[in-house]
């Protein structure tokens, strides 16, 4: 009987993020599952065609879909229009977002041992966009920490931990100045550290501590879980332990959807050159396939992938190399048409 092929909402973005999702494109399709794109458009050329860079079906694709491939979207800066990426995560419940940071073989780093996880929620804090003029000549911006959010992006983090063995997870906060909404999140996270005692550690950290730490001694930290503002910050210092935005990839997971992307942003000044390094978005696919329960593809991709940057002749000029995004595809999808065919997991 013939499989159905997997349904994805491709969302290629603005900027340097139509050539990178093809590049993604072209690897997932030769990982030997079925992918049936379902293509949508989202992004600044959509405000002059629907009047808003996120227009309803592309919500509608995910929502049917259940999961999306996106590429970095621009957001306009004062053209009255929230982030796109921000809207997508409330509009669809994308509570978690998930970044790992693993050191890859062949890039000049500071260490080469890094394996990180940093799980950021991702629906409040200083996000959540409350933000309004008191007189003319002052600004506020409202935080909001809630119970729930906090216990449900804490549980993600350890059951995460759980799943894939890992040892401790790591709670990040300034509860020492923000005792109320950071002394709600350490709280939460300490509540429900007690059900997994007996499986993970558990610790936490003040956020400035923590970047310090992370810069001198990132062995010492296996899962972190922040809230949103600082997961965002973070996080980029984790992307540079590993070789930076290039090849740093991440999910956003809620209840009924998932949205893979890169950490990175659209780099307008690359956009069309051919230049960027797609390696971010194919290991947000790596991530993508294990959500969907395709183990053995993710892995034979991210071989491939590791493959391709440790040996250095076919990647970008960000890694050092002499490539094209295109023929960093290209490699790569030579290097899995040329191994063993995996049966599909799903
Ligand atoms: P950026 O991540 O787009 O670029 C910063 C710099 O990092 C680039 O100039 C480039 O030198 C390097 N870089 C990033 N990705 C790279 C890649 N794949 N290959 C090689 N080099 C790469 O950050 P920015 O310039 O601050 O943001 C540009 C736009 O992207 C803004 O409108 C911002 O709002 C948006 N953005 C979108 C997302 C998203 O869609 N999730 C995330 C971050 C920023």
């Amino acid at each position: 009987m013939a499989t159905m092929a997997q349904r994805v909402t491709l969302i290629p973005g603005d900027g340097i993020g139509p050539e990178l999702a093809e590049a993604t494109r072209r690897v997932l399709d030769a990982s030997g599952i079925d992918f049936d794109w379902e293509v949508v458009e989202a992004g600044e050329a959509c405000i002059a065609t629907h009047g808003t860079p996120l227009p309803e079906p592309v919500l509608e694709s995910i929502r049917r879909n259940g999961v999306a491939i996106k590429g970095p979207i621009t957001t306009p800066v004062g053209a009255g229009f929230r982030s796109v990426n921000v809207t997508l995560r409330q509009a669809l419940g994308l509570y978690a977002n998930l970044r790992p940071a693993r050191s890859m073989r062949g890039l000049r780093t500071r260490y080469d041992d890094v394996d990180l996880v940093i799980v950021r929620e991702n629906t409040e804090d200083l996000y959540a966009g409350i933000e309004h003029m008191v007189g003319p000549d002052a600004a506020e911006s409202i935080k909001i920490i809630t119970r729930a959010a906090s216990e449900r992006i804490a549980r993600f983090a350890f059951e995460y931990a759980v799943a894939n063995g890992r040892r401790k997870v790591t709670a990040v906060h300034k509860a020492n100045i923000m005792k109320l909404s950071d002394g709600l999140f350490l709280e939460s996270c300490r509540t429900v550290a007690a059900g997994y005692a007996d499986r993970v550690e558990f610790e936490d950290r003040i956020v400035d501590n923590m970047c310090m730490q992370l810069v001198q001694k990132p062995d010492l930290y296996d899962v972190l879980v922040l809230p949103n503002l600082y997961g965002d910050i973070v996080s980029d210092l984790c992307a540079g332990l590993v070789g930076g935005l290039g090849v740093a990839p991440g999910a956003n997971i809620g209840e009924h959807a998932a949205v893979f992307e890169a950490v990175h942003g659209s780099a307008p000044k690359y956009a069309g050159m051919n230049r960027a390094n797609p390696t971010a978005l194919i290991l947000s696919g790596v991530l993508m396939l294990r959500h969907l329960g395709h183990a053995d593809a993710a892995e034979r991709v991210e071989r491939a992938l590791r493959d391709v940057v440790a040996e250095g002749r076919a990647t970008t000029a960000d890694l050092g190399g002499p490539a094209g995004t295109r023929e960093f595809a290209d490699a790569i999808v030579a290097r899995l048409s040329a191994g063993e065919p995996i049966a599909a997991t799903a």
